[in-house]
C-alpha cells in the first residue's frame, strides 16, 4: 500500500511565476483525490498525468481565496470534458459554508452553464456535484480507502478542517495527513498521530515580521512556521514531513535554510521543493 503525495501548487496568494495556488494530488487505491483547488490547478493536474473528470473527490480545508481560487474552472472543466451519460457528481467535502460556496460558483459561471447547456444536446443539466460539511469525523470509505476529518485552528478563519487519508490494503495501511493552514493545535495533533506523512503549510514568520506593511505581518497570526510545522511533525510521531505554500517563496538556493528550521525540531525526513514535487509515502508498518 502506498499513497502518493504530488504537491500541484506550492504558492501563497502572492502571485509567483513558477508556483500554482495552494493544492495537493493525493493518489491511494486507484483515487485521485484533490486537496484545495488554488489558482492554476488544471495545469498542475495535467501535468501530473490527472485531470479534473477523473478525480475521485475534492477536499477543501477552508474557504480563503488562494484555496479555493479556480474552484470555477474545475467544475466547468470537470463538467464539459465528462463524456459519459449520468455523470457521478462530485463529492466536495468541506467546512460548514463549502456548500454556499460551490453554489455561489454555479451561479457565477451560470451564463456558461446555460450557453452549453443550449448549444451541446448531450449536456442537459449543470455540473453535478455532492458537497457534504464536516468539521470532525470520518467522512469516506471507499475500496480501501478511508477519509477522516478534525478542526484546525486558523482564526479568525472558521471553521477550517484537516484531512487524514488512508489506504488499507493486505499488507497494511499508510496514512497522510493534510494540515491545511493552521497554527500548532492539539486537535490537529491528534489527527496527525503517527501518520506516515504530514502535509504542512508553512511561512517563514522570522522574514514576514520584518516586513513593513502590517497586513503582511497579520498573516503571522494564523500560520504556523516552518519550526511550529517541524515541532507538530515531532509531537504527533509523523513518518515524513512535508513542507508546501511557501510565504514567502523559496527563493533559489535557500531550500535547505527552510529545511534546517524544521530539522532543528523534527528529525525525521523533509520533503520540499516545486510545483509538482512528488513524494511516496509507505507505511511504516
Ligand atoms: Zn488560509
Ligand atoms: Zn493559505
Amino acid at each position: 500500500m502506498t499513497i502518493e503525495i504530488t504537491l500541484l501548487g506550492t504558492g501563497s496568494p502572492i502571485p509567483d511565476p513558477n508556483r500554482a495556488g495552494p493544492s495537493t494530488l493525493i493518489r491511494a487505491g486507484g483515487q485521485a483525490l484533490l486537496v484545495d483547488c488554488g489558482r492554476g490547478v488544471l495545469q498542475r493536474l495535467a501535468a501530473a498525468g490527472a485531470s479534473a473528470n477523473t478525480l475521485a473527490a475534492l477536499l477543501l480545508t477552508h474557504l480563503h481565496s488562494d484555496h479555493i481560487a479556480d474552484l470555477g474552472d474545475l467544475l466547468i472543466t470537470r463538467w464539459v470534458t465528462t463524456f459519459t451519460p449520468d455523470p457521478a457528481p462530485l463529492p466536495i467535502i468541506g467546512p460548514p459554508g463549502t456548500a454556499d460556496v460551490v453554489a455561489a460558483m454555479l451561479r457565477a459561471f451560470g451564463h456558461d452553464i446555460g450557453y452549453r447547456i443550449a448549444h451541446h444536446d448531450d449536456l442537459t443539466a449543470p455540473p453535478p456535484v455532492d458537497v457534504q460539511e464536516h468539521t470532525a469525523g470520518q467522512v469516506w470509505d471507499r475500496d480501501g480507502v478511508r477519509i477522516t476529518v478534525a478542526p484546525t485552528d486558523h482564526r479568525p478563519v472558521t471553521p477550517t478542517i484537516g484531512f487524514r487519508i488512508e489506504h488499507t490494503d493486505a499488507s497494511g495501511t499508510a496514512s497522510v495527513v493534510m494540515a491545511g493552514d493552521t497554527v500548532p493545535c492539539d486537535s490537529l495533533d491528534e489527527l496527525a498521530a503517527g501518520a506516515d506523512a504530514l502535509v504542512h503549510t508553512v511561512i517563514r514568520s522570522d522574514l514576514i515580521a520584518a516586513l513593513p506593511q502590517q497586513r503582511i505581518r497579520d498573516i503571522c497570526d494564523y500560520h504556523s512556521s516552518v519550526a511550529q510545522a517541524g515541532a507538530t511533525a515531532r509531537r504527533a510521531g509523523v513518518g515524513t514531513l512535508v513542507l508546501t505554500h511557501y510565504v514567502p517563496a523559496i527563493a533559489p538556493g535557500q531550500e535547505e535554510q527552510w529545511r534546517a528550521l524544521a530539522a532543528a525540531e523534527f528529525d525525521g525526513p523533509i520533503e520540499l521543493g516545486d510545483d509538482l514535487h512528488r513524494v511516496d509515502v509507505v507505511a511504516r508498518g
